[in-house]
């Protein structure tokens, strides 16, 4: 079985979600994803200015993995940057410290608390691991994904 994978615990989604380049077409550009919690790691790590053993314990991963998180954010920035790419912030394996928002399985559609995510790592109703972050206001311009669930 391959090794658990913790979730990683955020405090502040990004306000800014793509970076791109002025006066080119996104079309004629390469898109780099980083991902929510490497952007974590590098808000805390080089913008908060905290240290590595502080920042990963605010995460909830170890510090090993906080290190690897945080290198391959900055290889992103820095490519982005150097390469003059779109940097797209999106997904990965977080869920919010403050247990806003909704996680969906994208398979059938059930809803799942974030604290069932702390124990689990698959859908409770079909074992999905396909499981992706809704945030509050994405969630409610979905049509139809909402008042079937007889909650
Ligand atoms: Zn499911």
């Amino acid at each position: 079985m391959p090794r658990k994978k913790r979730w990683r615990r955020v405090f502040r989604e990004p306000t800014v979600s793509v970076f791109k380049p002025a006066g080119v077409p996104a079309k004629e550009l390469e898109e780099i994803l980083l991902a929510v919690d490497e952007f974590e790691a590098l808000r805390l790590a080089d913008y908060e200015g905290m240290n590595q053993r502080d920042a990963s314990e605010i995460m909830g991963v170890s510090q090993p993995t906080f290190h690897r998180i945080l290198s391959s954010a900055r290889h992103k920035v820095a490519k982005g940057l150097v390469e003059g790419q779109v940097i797209r912030i999106e997904g990965g394996r977080y869920i919010l410290a403050d247990g806003s928002g909704v996680l969906v399985c994208q398979d059938c559609g059930q809803e799942i608390d974030p604290k069932e995510l702390e124990k689990t790592e698959t859908c409770p109703r079909c074992g999905s691991r396909h499981i992706r972050w809704l945030r509050w206001g994405e969630h409610r311009d979905r049509h139809g994904a909402t008042g079937h669930h007889g909650g």
